[in-house]
């Protein structure tokens, strides 16, 4: 039905709870990251040191990454240079052309590639959409875009239908 598009495979308050060795042991290969409010918390410039802590364990793992926004600003590369990663901007998130082009600089497919980001229906139906691994985190900051907000009520109504189909761990 209509809900499992908006279904993450798991949910987790941040990266910092997934273990890149445990991915790996799932099979995932590569790790797509969304950027606002899931690696870099809303109206800061460079991503917080537990984010890069982990994305340090996450190359030492031998797992590819890949930043997808759908920010278009240059930030979006600064940020990529900070964390050593690719990056696609101006993704058009929920559609599909940005997460495709990430699994292309990953080497990746489908079914070994996980999407990590913090937004029902930007990252969460894209990933589905595509069939990767979708995992649900909660946003590093409560402030956010104006649109991004409005959406936000939305999803909540939709994350309380969702979030109790999600594995819990
Ligand atoms: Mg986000």
């Amino acid at each position: 039905m209509i809900l499992s598009l908006f279904t993450p495979d798991r949910a987790v308050a941040s990266v910092a709870d997934l273990d890149p060795a445990v991915l790996l042991g799932g099979g995932i290969r590569g790790i797509i990251l969304d950027l606002d409010n899931t690696i870099v918390p809303w109206g800061e410039a460079a991503p917080p040191s537990f984010v890069r802590e982990w994305v340090h364990r996450v190359r030492a793992a031998g797992l590819r990454g890949c930043i997808v926004s759908n920010n278009s600003s240059a930030w979006v590369a600064q940020v990529g240079d900070i964390l050593s990663l690719p990056v696609v901007g101006w993704a058009l998130k929920p559609m599909p052309f940005g997460f495709l082009r990430a699994m292309a600089l990953m080497g990746t497919r489908a079914r070994e590639t996980a999407l990590i980001g913090d937004q029902l229906f930007t990252d969460v139906l894209g990933g589905n959409l595509l069939g990767v691994h979708t995992i649900l985190v909660e946003p590093l900051s409560v402030r956010e875009f104006a649109t991004t907000r409005v959406i936000r009520r939305i999803e909540r109504l939709v994350r309380a239908k969702v979030l109790p189909r999600v594995r819990a761990d």
